[in-house]
């Protein structure tokens, strides 16, 4: 049996200060920052202030010393209180777990301490045009041209590259010995020659902008591969769990604000002779999205919890049922806030509209509910692929 997941005093204590510090953001911020096509740095540089922000980090390399039990409770209420920080997902959960765990002493030097205080931040990109889910398809592929590599291919939906100080690439390498492509991680510059990008228009109103990304030929010193060339599926999954408790802690906070506003409102709207909160066909969806909400962190915990002892199988079944109960959990939470809001829903002055294609996210990236299903019924139940 596992050990109790619930919360420690100290991540009851951390959820109220983040949760403070959100409050003094909040959605109205992060709707400004959006129209004026900038970024979260006040909130960024406050919650890095505070150690928030490489709170999972190792503490010799500045971080907290905590794990994703900690990092996701920050991402968690920072989206509760209507302003979440999505680069928390890529650059300290991803790329500071994958440079902390497998990266040279030189690179956990260089990187570490820059992405816990925030001054520094990395993308994560793996997703390409023509593999889409199917990662093992990709394409991108380094070859060495004496001690540097040359690093050739296409990523798309890549977030935050703009921002972001380099962005870990997740390429192939040729086996000297078999000729087999295995997988590699590679930090690129943001402004290597070569590596160009172009911002796709998305619909989801966010700060954090998704971009096409082109390595032409992306000239790399030897020590741009992160960690063992021969352990590149080991180094990638360790960064994919955290990806995915992430992502739930992201859902969550989104599915918290919506269904707080959805209760407000309906405890204080009357067109009969109650407030329509009263009426169960409004009440009992919006109780079943808080039950769907609590079911989901208790997973969420339950996969912070196998990661940070270690266990990281145990930790990737439990990472993915998160990732899909709290995704299907926000769409349904957002659907349902709207609804509660009537035509207020819709409006500008609420802020939910935007919620209903940013809830969507989730479902899809880092990894479809699919593909999730997939993985659920080929690993936990045996069950034969079709692909
Ligand atoms: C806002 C946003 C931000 C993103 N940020 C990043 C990022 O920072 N870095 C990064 O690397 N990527 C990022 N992505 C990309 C994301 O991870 C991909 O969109 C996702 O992995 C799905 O790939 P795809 O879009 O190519 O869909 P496809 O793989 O083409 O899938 C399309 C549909 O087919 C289904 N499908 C595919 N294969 C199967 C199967 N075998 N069985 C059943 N159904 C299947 C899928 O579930 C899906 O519904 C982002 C995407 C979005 C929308």
């Amino acid at each position: 049996m596992n050990a109790p997941v619930l919360e420690t005093e100290e991540h009851r204590a951390l959820r109220a200060a983040v949760a403070a510090l959100g409050k003094r953001y909040g959605r109205e911020y992060m709707a400004r920052v959006v129209a004026a096509e900038g970024h979260p740095d006040e909130l960024w540089a406050e919650a890095a202030k505070l150690g928030y922000l490489g709170v999972n980090l190792p503490e010799e390399y500045g971080g907290g010393g905590g794990g994703m039990a900690e990092l996701s409770i920050v991402l968690e209420e920072l989206g509760a209180a209507g302003s979440p920080l999505l680069m928390l997902v890529v650059s300290p959960a991803i790329c500071g777990t994958v440079i902390a765990r497998f990266g040279t002493e030189e690179q956990k030097r260089a990187w570490l301490p820059g992405l816990a205080d925030g001054s520094r931040t990395m993308a994560f990109g793996i997703t390409e045009p023509d593999a889409g889910s199917n990662s093992h398809r990709i394409t991108t592929t380094a070859r060495r041209d004496d001690d540097d590599w040359l690093l050739t291919g296409r990523k798309v939906f890549i977030s935050g590259v703009d921002i972001a100080d380099a962005t870990l690439i997740v390429g192939r390498t040729e086996d000297a010995r078999t000729g087999r492509l295995k997988p590699c991680l590679f930090i690129v510059p943001r402004d290597a020659p070569g590596f160009a990008r172009h911002r796709i228009d998305m619909e989801v109103q966010a700060p954090e902008k998704q971009f096409e990304l082109v390595l032409d030929e992306v000239r790399l010193p030897a020590d741009a591969l992160v960690g063992d060339e021969d352990a590149g599926l080991l180094q990638l999954f360790a960064g994919l769990n955290p990806e995915r408790v992430m992502t739930a802690a992201f859902s969550l906070g989104m599915a918290r604000f919506a269904l707080a506003r959805a209760v407000a409102y309906a405890k204080e709207r009357s067109v009969w002779k109650t407030p329509i909160g009263a009426h169960q066909a409004i009440a009992h969806p919006l109780a079943q999205s808080h039950i769907e909400i609590e079911l989901a962190r208790l997973m969420m915990q339950k996969a912070a919890r196998l990661y940070d002892d270690g266990d990281d199988m145990g930790a990737g079944e439990a990472a993915n049922m998160a990732k899909f109960a709290a995704a299907d959990a926000c769409v349904k939470a957002v659907d349902q806030a709207v609804h509660t809001l009537g035509g207020n829903g819709l409006s500008k002055e609420y802020g939910l509209a935007p919620l209903i294609v940013a809830s969507r996210v989730a479902r899809i990236a880092p990894v479809s509910r699919e593909m999730i299903l997939n993985f659920v019924s080929h690993q936990s139940l045996g069950l034969p692929k079709s692909y």
